[in-house]
């Protein structure tokens, strides 16, 4: 008997996704994609929001051909939530007059923008379908730190942009419509998907980022992968879910640290802590070699994440998946 390898991360996942556009409100729209990342619109009253990109134009294309049938209204802003490219490269499709983000968005672009995009093709190629059409990083035209606010004119209230603190990344941003009482959290939280962890600051995300998410009191959330969440319970069960999910991953991850075992051992510990509720989820297998090698840096008191490669991809794989 042979055991045969587990497929590196998500490269053995060529089924494609079955999307679903879901009117939340008057003039809000979220697209999802069984766990493939989710995307949104908020229309004005002459122009629309889109929230996130996809990894190619070609992807986003896709996107913008549903919403077309919703609305003709020229895209005036694109909100970035954070840096990830299956988020950022399709950028260019929107044709949108300004691109949003975090300070620390951009900051995360120049430093790792194109390392990210050759490991994030490797980990998730069915998500760069027409990756020829990408005509390179995405740069924001507008960054802020704590908030920013987009009135969205005649009666259909505001846009709010909100820095809530560290957590998925340094820069993640939630875009909050409290007249609609909707929130999209981007991948701050997710709504029965796994975690990426990979570039996160997992103490801080695990409680006052979370918190402040939580605090915002939504009645629908569309997190960054899964089903839109809708009504006040089910809000709280994606949050709860994201924090617990951290949570197993602090104390499993911690405990093995603390004892001065190995990296090897902590992975062991938190996929078999986690795997019971979280492992039949999209993107599990994939993601927590990642999440654990980065919690472990952080226990080590690396504050800000190292970069990822394709390179470094396959090394840690290798030591904790092969
Ligand atoms: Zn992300």
């Amino acid at each position: 008997m042979t055991s045969v390898a587990k497929p590196f991360a998500s490269s053995a996942d060529v089924q494609e996704k079955t999307e679903t556009l879901e009117v939340i409100a008057d003039g809000v729209y979220a697209l999802t994609a069984e766990g493939d990342p989710n995307v949104g619109a908020i229309e004005g009253e002459d122009f629309v929001v889109a929230f996130e990109a996809r990894a190619t134009p070609v992807m986003a294309r896709r996107w913008l051909d549903q919403l077309r049938e919703h609305t003709d209204k020229p895209v005036k802003y694109l909100v970035l939530s954070h840096y990830h490219a299956v988020r950022v490269l399709g950028a260019s499709a929107f044709d949108a007059d300004v691109v949003i983000a975090h300070d620390q968005t951009r900051r995360l672009i120049a430093e790792r923008g194109r390392a990210d995009w050759e490991s994030e093709r490797g980990r998730m190629p069915r998500l760069f379908t027409g990756e020829a059409s990408i005509p390179g990083l995405t740069w924001p035209d507008l960054t802020f730190t704590d908030q920013l606010t987009i009135d969205l004119g005649g009666d259909r209230g505001e846009v709010v942009l909100q820095y809530c603190g560290r957590g998925h990344t340094a820069g993640d941003i939630v875009l909050w419509l409290p007249r609609q009482r909707v929130l999209f959290a981007g991948d701050l939280v997710e709504a029965q998907a796994a975690l990426y962890t990979g570039d996160a600051f997992h103490a801080d995300w695990s409680t006052g980022t979370l918190d402040r998410v939580r605090e915002l009191g939504a009645e629908a959330l569309v997190g960054g992968r899964g089903a839109v969440a809708l009504g006040r319970a089910a809000v709280d069960a994606a949050i709860d879910q994201t924090r617990d999910f951290l949570l197993v991953m602090r104390e499993k991850v911690g405990e093995v640290h603390a004892a001065g075992g190995s990296l090897r051992d902590a992975f062991q510990a938190t996929h078999a802590a986690l795997a019971p509720r979280y492992g039949r989820w999209p993107i599990f297998e994939h993601c927590l070699p990642f999440n654990v090698q980065r919690l472990w840096d952080e226990l080590d008191g690396v504050d800000w994440p190292r970069v990822w490669t394709a390179e470094r991809d396959r090394e840690v794989w290798n030591e904790l998946q092969g």
